[in-house]
């Protein structure tokens, strides 16, 4: 089979499509055969080295396609299931990949392929940064940077599902439009406009209950200077970098703050928390509270696009390859 394959690190130059062997799925293992893989943004830090992985590796954590082989012992699956998958193993660049079972979940009748692979990895990180590490509730104030990005465009419509008001960072005035029709209250362009000093505007001088920050070093001082007293900095991701290191004493001058480094993979650590984070995913989806936009779609051999496109901010939404 196909997959795309990297024996060093580097830009995306160093992603290759090579044939490999793909064994028969082992014990509680299940094959699944992609019809659309999910690009995120973590597959460009595994690319990069940034989060190490041992070379030569493949690349991607998230597909979704149908079972067509099962190993011994599973019970949950059978051949010819629709199923997807988002916490890995790395791999999922490829035409198929043999997967932990109980890492596996069952996409609903209503779900395309392409739409279960745009919203797995970005939505369940959504569902849980907004339940679960800050649990919005109706009439707090959060800012999502990222907005019309791929867990951005997710996470701005959960939070209004919540009733909190959402200021969305965004990087350009088209994306600042995306975000306004996904319902933010009020948009602030980054590279145009101080962030910290227009969510004061924003809040009348209070601060935000929550920031969302994905976007690492390039915000991070904008972030804590726009909560208010007890508010929440919650840094998910370094889209620019990774966030600096930092004294604690800064929280409490800044305002006795709380700051938390999570990860979807803690979020998701066993079989029910993964069924349980997919379920809620699957009925916003399904009431309509949250729409997931038809992905960008590029083929397989195409992904060092791809990520150029994702690391040059050229995209919106989410990115899927076509194997
Ligand atoms: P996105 O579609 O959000 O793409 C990244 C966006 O980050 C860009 O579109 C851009 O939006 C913004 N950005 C700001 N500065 C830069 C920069 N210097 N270089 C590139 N992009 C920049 O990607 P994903 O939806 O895949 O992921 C979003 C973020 O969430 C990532 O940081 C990812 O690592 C993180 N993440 C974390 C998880 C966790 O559990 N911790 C799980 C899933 C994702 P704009 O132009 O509007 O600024």
């Amino acid at each position: 089979m196909k997959a795309i394959r990297f024996a060093e690190t580097g830009g995306p130059e160093v992603l290759r499509l090579e044939d490999v062997e793909i064994a028969a799925p082992g014990a509680g293992q299940v094959r699944i055969r992609h019809e659309a893989i999910g690009v995120n943004f973590i597959d460009t830090y595994h690319r990069t080295g940034l989060y190490p992985l041992g070379l030569p590796s493949g690349l991607g954590m998230e597909a979704a396609g149908v079972v067509e082989a099962v190993g011994e012992g599973v019970t949950r699956f059978a051949v010819g299931d629709r199923a997807g998958y988002c916490s890995g193993p790395i791999g999922a660049y490829a035409e198929a990949q043999n997967v932990p079972a109980d890492r596996a979940v069952k996409l609903p009748e209503g779900v395309s392929f392409d739409i279960a692979a745009a919203a797995m990895l970005k939505g369940m990180t959504a569902r849980y940064l907004l339940r679960k590490t800050f649990p919005l509730q109706r009439g707090q104030v959060c800012v999502i940077h990222a907005a019309a990005g791929g867990v951005g465009q997710i996470a701005v419509q959960w939070a209004k599902h919540l009733g909190a008001g959402v200021i969305a960072v965004v990087g350009s005035d088209a994306k600042a439009e995306i975000a306004r029709g996904l319902g933010a209250d009020h948009t602030i362009v980054s590279t145009r406009e101080q962030i910290a000093p227009r969510v004061r505007e924003i809040t009348g001088g209070e601060g935000a209950d929550v920031v969302y920050d994905s976007v690492g070093k390039d915000t991070f001082d904008a972030s804590l200077d726009s909560l208010k007293p007890l508010g929440m900095f919650v840094s998910f991701g370094n889209a620019s970098g990774a966030a600096p290191p930092f004294a604690p004493g800064i929280l409490s001058a800044k305002g006795s703050l709380f700051f938390t480094r999570p990860t979807l993979m803690h979020y998701t650590r066993t079989p029910a928390l993964l069924q349980e984070t997919a379920d809620d995913l699957w009925g916003v989806m399904a009431s309509g509270a949250v729409t997931v936009a038809a992905p960008a779609q590029y083929k397989l051999a195409d992904a060092a696009q791809a990520h150029r496109d994702l690391e040059a901010r050229k995209t919106t939404g989410s990115v899927v390859l076509a194997p």
